[in-house]
């Protein structure tokens, strides 16, 4: 289990440095950090959390979140991290559907979850931070005074560890429920993938709340006794002092942030201990991971995958990263990823495997495959439809058996009976050195069915529709057809908080603009 994994790092290593939030400006070595996980335990029992029961958080990158994780564990109790972007509506539902004894907040959040306080009176709320306590218990003085002793809980490493929502770009959100032994998979996976030791210092700069950082480098450093420095919140400036300062080895950031990185001054000595980066949770464009080889003097890991599957299920290595720029790269170890011909799924329907080269569904099945979808079960079983995970992307491999993941099948653009896959457009795009951000989606067209449009930040004033068409157009960088016929130009690009784009946003104002 989670727990064990946990309890063993802080048998093997006590004296290490296992825990450090900017915010607070504190550091624990894993032993102290041990002791604040059993107090917040304890604490969590006196208020009635038993073993099932759900602790939601409402927080960013804080000591808090990393405590209170391990101290769900300690007592059964399953984790339900939020996005803290989310708005008191889509909050209240995933509440509701997750029905949690306590959530956790703090003041950066507390605009969304205070509205919610008053209205779920069975619900225990604790703020990590003491500014706002209306309707609201602090969390300092739950945990005041209260016993540091381990407390004794059995735990199964197929019990249910955590219930994560995906961001639900279409739809509700779903809770994703993972077991212990889902996670121990895919934190060794990762360890090994990642070359990970106690000598490591990583960087909590994404969401956390995220499964890219809390399943793939999180759980990863914590298994072997590596650092973890929390920053709150991303702040480009600050990573890379941050970097410098903390000595930092490793860390992952959404493709997005990488690009605001780059936008910032830097030298490579800045980066000096840095020994790798990792992205994923969206697509890169070579251009850029080029961009940052050069700036960094790293070359960067990627890794692609979903809640579904704890996420990663594939990672284009350091030294794969020139020759298969803009893949996913190669399946991790015990996945297997098959590209199927995209039909209407059906129990009497055999799913046919494209050919290398020939575009399709991405399926998978692999050690940290969820186990449901909290509440579920009829979504579940379309999902993991006859054991394979159905991601919903369409990709193809090729001949080396490297996966190249092309666009979402909601986001493919059929144009002129054609398709079109925005993602190959979005790369073109970047690699115009004026470009800064780019995003394309398919609006309606009546002779065609839809036609291309592109999103574009600039980087450079002077760029306009002209030249963006003419470079799309020369030295056989797009076919014809597959060109934007409208351009926007806009100061940002919608992203939720783990970096993806939300085209939906796109086309509600492409759809607005039209009428
Ligand atoms: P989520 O479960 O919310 O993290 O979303 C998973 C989705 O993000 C996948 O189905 C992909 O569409 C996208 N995604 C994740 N990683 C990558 C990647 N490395 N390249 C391209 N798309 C990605
Ligand atoms: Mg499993």
């Amino acid at each position: 289990t989670l727990k064990s994994m946990f309890e063993q790092t802080v048998a093997k290593y006590p004296e290490k440095e296992g825990l450090v939030d900017l915010r607070l400006g504190t550091r624990w070595t894993y032993r102290e950090w041990d002791i604040e996980v059993n107090r917040l335990a304890n604490a969590l029992k006196a208020s009635g959390v038993g073993k099932g029961d759900r602790v939601s958080t409402v927080l960013f990158n804080t000591a808090e979140f990393a405590t209170s994780l391990f101290a769900c564990m300690k007592i059964g109790a399953i984790f339900n991290p939020i996005n803290f972007r989310l708005m008191s509506k889509e909050l209240s539902f995933i509440l509701k559907d997750a029905d949690p004894k306590v959530v956790l907040f703090e003041k950066a959040t507390s605009s969304q979850v205070q509205p919610l306080v008053q209205s779920m009176p069975h619900i225990e709320f604790w703020s990590i931070d003491e500014q706002n306590m209306e309707y609201a218990l602090s969390y300092y003085e739950q945990i005041e005074g209260v016993s540091i002793d381990r407390p004794s809980c059995h735990l199964e490493e197929d019990d249910p560890y955590a219930i994560m929502y995906t961001s639900g770009t279409t739809g509700l959100p779903k809770g994703v429920v993972h077991s212990h032994r889902d996670m121990v998979d895919q934190a060794l996976l990762m360890t090994a993938a990642l070359r990970l030791t106690d000598k490591d210092r990583g960087l909590t700069v994404a969401p956390i709340f995220h499964c890219a950082e809390l399943h793939c480098t999180f759980f990863p450093r914590v298994m072997v006794g590596a650092a973890n420095v929390f920053m709150h919140h991303f702040d480009p400036a600050e990573v890379i002092e941050t970097v410098k300062e903390e000595e930092v080895t490793s860390f992952f950031a959404a493709p997005t942030m990488w690009n605001m990185m780059l936008q910032e001054d830097f030298s490579k000595e800045d980066f000096r201990t840095l020994r790798q980066g990792l992205y994923g949770g969206a697509p890169m464009a070579p251009a850029l991971t080029t961009r940052l080889h050069e700036a960094l003097g790293v070359q960067l890991i990627q890794a692609y995958g979903m809640t579904e599957m704890g996420p990663a299920i594939t990672a284009l290595m350091e030294d794969e990263q020139q020759s298969k720029a803009g893949s996913a790269g190669r399946p991790l170890i015990n996945f297997d990823v098959r590209v199927v011909k995209t039909n209407e799924r059906g129990p009497s329907e055999p799913e046919e495997v494209c050919k290398p080269g020939e575009p399709g569904e991405i399926i998978v099945r692999g050690p940290s495959m969820m186990q449901a979808y909290y509440n579920r079960p009829e979504a579940t079983e379309e999902a993991l439809y006859k054991g394979w995970y159905h991601t919903g992307d369409i990709g193809s491999f090729d001949d080396d058996g490297y996966l190249w993941v092309s666009d979402r099948v909601k986001d493919m653009i059929i144009s002129g009976g054609e398709n079109i896959y925005s993602r190959e457009v979005e790369d073109v795009l970047f690699d115009h050195p004026a470009v800064m951000d780019a995003a394309v989606i398919g609006e309606p067209d009546e002779l065609w069915g839809e036609r291309v449009v592109a999103f574009i930040v600039k980087k450079d004033d002077h760029l306009d529709e002209k030249q963006l068409d003419e470079f799309c157009t020369s030295e056989n960088r797009l076919a014809r057809y597959k060109r934007p016929r409208r351009y926007e130009f806009v100061s940002e690009l919608p992203r939720n908080a783990s970096g993806k784009l939300q085209k939906f946003k796109l086309r509600e104002k492409s759809a607005a603009i039209l009428e």
